[in-house]
């Protein structure tokens, strides 16, 4: 595999066509935004001066890196000549499957499908294709050229060769591929979602405030940051979406979302992309303001 398009240049597709075109793949990476892929671009050259001054890379890496990608506003343009699609537009399923629909029309027959959805099922994305045996989850996880750990889900359908070769790149990125099956949440959100809606059940009915909850995980349990710093980074909505899908997918209600989750969403309150969740990031990510709305 040599070229490989991104669909979707938000917060976790520029770090995946940061990863792959570090790695030498020619990549194409394609959002319906103008915005969002110039935005895209700035963030992978600031990530890749950042490694430059910690001498992790050449200011000579980081130019053929960045001519590695070129940039699209239209699927069918930049899925030609492609051996692989990573998937990473919104955590929306009506519309993964309308992607999944026209990737299946427009790639040629042999290109492999991947999806970086956080917990929408594999086996019904691939259904809406004529190769569901070349549909994948390739879950990266945020910030993508930090983190080891790629996600690697088999659908119903996946096939072997394709899970092998899918294993095999992502090793090729230097990242830690694990194999799991499709059931709603995989492994990594089944277990980390319900911990964030509890840390926030935990803030909604008054038990302790922002900061006492992330500390006692924090320091309690030795994670590197609290459980609402962490639903911040990730996106309160991306948060919503996996805990309905985990609601939906289980039936069970221990899986319901918190309400001051659903009312901060509605809000627009959406965590470090917004610039406010439980903390206010106006001021940037280095240091913790904890927002307006829940100082004492
Ligand atoms: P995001 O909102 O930051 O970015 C999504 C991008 O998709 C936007 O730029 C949007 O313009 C684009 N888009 C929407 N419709 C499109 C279309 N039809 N064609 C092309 N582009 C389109 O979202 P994100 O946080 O980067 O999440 C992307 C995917 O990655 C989701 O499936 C999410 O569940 C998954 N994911 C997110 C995280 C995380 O921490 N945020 C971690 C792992 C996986």
């Amino acid at each position: 595999m040599k070229n490989i398009a991104v669909i979707g240049a938000g917060t976790m597709g520029n770090g995946i066509a940061h990863v792959f075109a570090q790695s030498g793949y020619q990549v194409s990476l394609i959002d319906v935004s103008e915005t969002a892929i110039e935005k895209a671009l700035a963030t992978i050259s600031k990530n890749l001066s950042r490694m430059v001054a910690k001498e992790k890379i050449s200011e000579a890496q980081k130019e053929t890196t960045l001519n590695n990608i070129k940039t699209y506003t239209s699927i069918s343009d930049g899925v030609k000549d492609v051996q692989l699609v990573v998937e990473a537009a919104t955590e929306n399923i009506d519309l993964k499957l309308k992607i999944f629909k026209n990737l299946d029309e427009v790639a040629a027959s042999d290109v492999i499908l991947a999806t970086n959805t956080s917990s929408i099922s594999i086996t019904k994305i691939a259904s809406v294709t004529n190769r569901p045996d070349k549909v994948i989850g390739m879950h990266f996880m945020n910030p993508v050229p930090i983190m080891k750990l790629v996600e690697i889900i088999r659908g119903y359908s996946t096939s072997d060769e394709v899970t092998k070769l899918i294993m095999d790149l992502s090793k090729n990125l230097g990242k830690v591929p694990v194999e799991v099956n499709d059931y709603p949440g995989f492994v990594a959100n089944r277990i980390l979602m319900p911990m964030i809606n509890e840390a926030i059940y935990t803030l909604y009915e008054g038990v302790a405030g922002v900061e006492e909850i992330d500390t006692v995980m924090k320091l309690g349990m030795a994670h590197p940051m609290g459980p609402l710093q962490l639903a911040d980074f990730i996106g309160l909505d991306v948060c919503l979406a996996i805990l309905e899908v985990l609601h939906d997918g289980f039936g069970n209600p221990k899986y319901a979302p918190c309400p001051l989750l659903v009312n901060m969403v509605t809000a627009g309150k959406k965590g470090v992309k917004t610039g406010e969740g439980f903390y206010s990031w106006t001021h940037g990510t280095k240091e913790l303001h904890v927002s307006d709305n829940f100082k004492k």
